[in-house]
């Protein structure tokens, strides 16, 4: 099959029998509803930029397995190049759409568990590679949205998986047959879960002998029997079921999503199954699979900063303070934080390197030092946005009331009459326009797009300390002393 369009993507989704969950109830027709459709859009995005000439060298590639043209978000990485072309990919698709695309997860899980599965059999000869070449095969031939599933909910944070009172706190095998295995569990604040059309399961911490039955990968269909999400709300997100509010909403048209999903007692045939049991390679996963991310985060954050950047220029210009040279300064600087992030996302991939299984992984000390970057950058970033533009993206009225025709003034003004009176800027610049910028930075900075750019930079593909860790141990302090000792003459 060749590569879908935004169209039947879309469509094939509807296809799924997928359980979706919201505010207490199954939603059944997820795929149309206002709180969801923006983040199917935003992966649509994937498709449509791949049909688009413009960017096809970006966005498609040969497939490493079998020598047709697949769409980026499912390709095995084969070069430094490849890695590098990975994060342009993703700041053109942050910024087309100021927000989280989501079909990452699934790419930085392809190439994590392609190269741990090659190694897993290498000492256990397993099948598990074979099993995920076929997988992936299939995924690249039907490109489809995979997601990549890591997070559990952990429970008590003090205990291993097999020491938690509740063994559900880590996905799990509750049962092994002769044809596969049953799985148990939840991962948390999973990113685009409801609209993937298979997921991959990972584990989220290194593991021990006791925890061998929590050691376990696999993929398996989004409406797989027994599996179900819960949608995750976001700030202002009912914005989006009011009639006449798509200003308010700020980025009507694109939006993140996260949703808890549960495995409630899933069967997981033999050939989808990555790992079942060999506790000392859950580490190894873990570890790709989260530097993989921490690279892509110095490709999405970057894009999206650029709009974020971009609106509040907008800003400044329609209230005639574009020239005023603290405003200019203060988009320098917003550039040179968004630009560093995008250099660590560069030279993570340029220091990659090929691994046993022959597809490439990035440097890992340099995508940890990326993502600690994120954790950090954008929100001065939204700080300074929030400076420059001012407190009217989040004191202005609502959309209703510009357009309202209810009479309030003396002479017959209407609500509209004043707040586009009052809210009115620059000479030539229309209020609505002002509206539209200040309502999409509010979206940015603070509403339901800070999912993806605030609060994901600070947590996504790991909290601060997760990169510190990795810091410390790819940071070769004894290395560091010992260039020290050599030029002081230090025995
Ligand atoms: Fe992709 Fe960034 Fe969203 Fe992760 S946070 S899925 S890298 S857009
Ligand atoms: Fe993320």
């Amino acid at each position: 099959m060749a590569l879908m369009t935004a169209q039947e993507y879309i469509e094939s989704l509807r296809k799924l029998k997928t359980r979706v969950y919201m505010f207490g109830e199954k939603i059944e027709n997820w795929v149309d509803h206002p709180m969801i459709r923006p983040s199917i859009n935003c992966v649509a995005m994937t498709y449509a930029l791949a049909q688009d000439p413009q960017y096809a060298d970006l966005m498609t590639v040969k497939s490493s397995l079998t020598g047709r043209t697949v769409n980026r978000f499912t390709h095995l990485h084969q070069s430094t190049e490849d890695l590098i072309n990975k994060v342009k990919m993703q700041r053109l698709l942050g910024q087309k759409t100021a927000s989280c695309f989501q079909r990452c997860v699934g790419m930085d899980a392809f190439n994590a568990v392609f190269s741990s599965t090659y190694e897993i059999d290498e000492k256990y000869g397993t099948h598990y590679h074979e099993n995920f070449k076929n997988f992936i095969t299939m995924v690249q031939d039907n490109d489809l949205t995979v997601d990549g599933a890591m997070t559990d909910p952990k429970g008590d944070r003090s205990k291993a998986p097999s020491q938690q009172a509740d063994p559900d706190m880590y996905v799990h095998v509750v049962e092994r047959r002769e044809d596969g295995i049953v799985v148990c569990g939840a991962k948390c604040h999973q990113t685009g879960s409801i609209n993937s059309h298979w997921h991959i399961f990972m584990p989220t911490i290194s593991m021990g002998e006791a925890d061998k039955d929590w050691a376990v990968s696999f993929a398996c269909p989004t409406d797989a029997e027994g599996m179900y999400m819960i949608y995750g709300r976001q700030s202002c997100d009912t914005r989006k079921m009011e009639e006449g509010a798509s200003i308010d909403v700020g980025n009507a048209k694109f939006g993140g999503q996260e949703a808890l999903v549960v495995l409630d007692h899933v069967f997981i045939p033999n050939e989808y199954i990555f790992l079942n049991g060999e506790y000392e390679f859950a580490g190894m996963i873990v570890e790709r699979f989260a530097g993989y991310h921490r690279q892509s985060y110095g490709g999405c954050k970057v894009g999206v900063g650029d709009v974020v950047i971009g609106a509040t220029a907008l800003a400044a210009e329609y209230n005639g303070v574009e020239k005023a040279s603290a405003v200019k300064d203060k988009l320098i600087e917003m550039t040179h934080l968004n630009e560093t992030l995008y250099c660590c996302g560069i030279a993570c991939s340029s220091q990659g390197f090929k691994t046993k299984a022959g597809n490439y992984q990035i440097d890992l000390l340099l995508a940890n030092v990326c993502k600690q970057n994120v954790t950090r950058f954008p929100y001065e970033i939204v700080r300074l946005a929030e400076d420059v533009a001012g407190g009217l993206m989040v004191t202005m009225p609502s959309q209703k009331d510009f357009e309202s025709g209810t009479v309030v003034g003396r002479n017959g003004e209407t609500i509209g009459d004043i707040c586009n009176k009052f809210f009115a800027a620059r000479e030539g610049v229309s209020t609505e326009d002002r509206q539209r910028v200040m309502r999409f930075l509010e979206n940015m900075c603070l509403g339901a797009a800070a999912v993806g750019y605030r609060t994901e930079s600070m947590h996504g593909a790991g909290s601060p300390q997760a990169q510190r860790i990795m810091i410390a141990r790819q940071g070769n302090i004894q290395g560091k002393k010992q260039f020290a000792k050599d030029i002081a003459g230090i025995q």
